[in-house]
């Protein structure tokens, strides 16, 4: 944006205002990109019919009117699930109390969900909205008996997402009891 400076003085930006319009071809937009431009890329995501991400309706977990559950398209680990708010907020600190409570309190239901049924020895949290634009959520990703404990399963790689119909349908009935 800082190429309007070329055409508009400052001044004349703040008097009159001005608006800038860029234009490229969806699949080049990366969330880096986004983000840098202060743009939250998962409302984007929303907003522009899933192009950024992908379709996630599969791997929906719970939806209501304040969050959406749903297993990760490129997972940690088996079981990763984000927990994510419908609203936009920028990271936890500014999204308001009864939200945050809101979130903890279904992330620790999901926690035990998860570790039913995928059998894991713990659960891992975590929340870290950086940058100059993202959107609160957690992460719950799975620690299984075979790795070693240790903030490393924060930053385990990532993994193809594979359908397993079985665990799937058990993580729904779950989450629609549990809730
Ligand atoms: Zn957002």
């Amino acid at each position: 944006m800082k190429d309007m400076y070329a055409y508009y003085s400052k001044e004349n930006i703040k008097a009159y205002g001005a608006l800038a319009i860029y234009i490229c071809r969806l699949e080049s937009i990366t969330p880096k990109i986004l983000v840098d431009n202060g743009i939250c890329p998962t409302c984007f995501n929303k907003e522009n019919h899933s192009c950024l991400y992908g379709d996630s309706s599969d791997k929906m977990l719970y939806q209501d009117d304040k969050i959406e559950c749903f297993l990760v398209g490129a997972p940690r680990a088996e079981g990763h699930v984000i927990i994510s708010t419908i609203k936009h907020y920028k990271d936890m600190l500014e999204a308001p109390k009864d939200i945050v409570l809101y979130v903890y309190g279904f992330a620790h239901k999901a926690m035990q969900i998860i570790k039913e049924v995928y059998q894991c020895e713990s659960v891992y949290l975590c929340t870290m909205c950086d940058g100059p634009m993202n959107h609160f959520h957690v992460q719950l990703i799975s620690r299984y008996a075979n790795e070693e404990r240790g903030s490393k399963n924060f930053v385990k790689p990532r993994n193809v997402y594979i359908c397993d119909e079985e665990k799937l349908s058990k993580l729904r009935k779950l989450f629609e009891v549990l809730i």
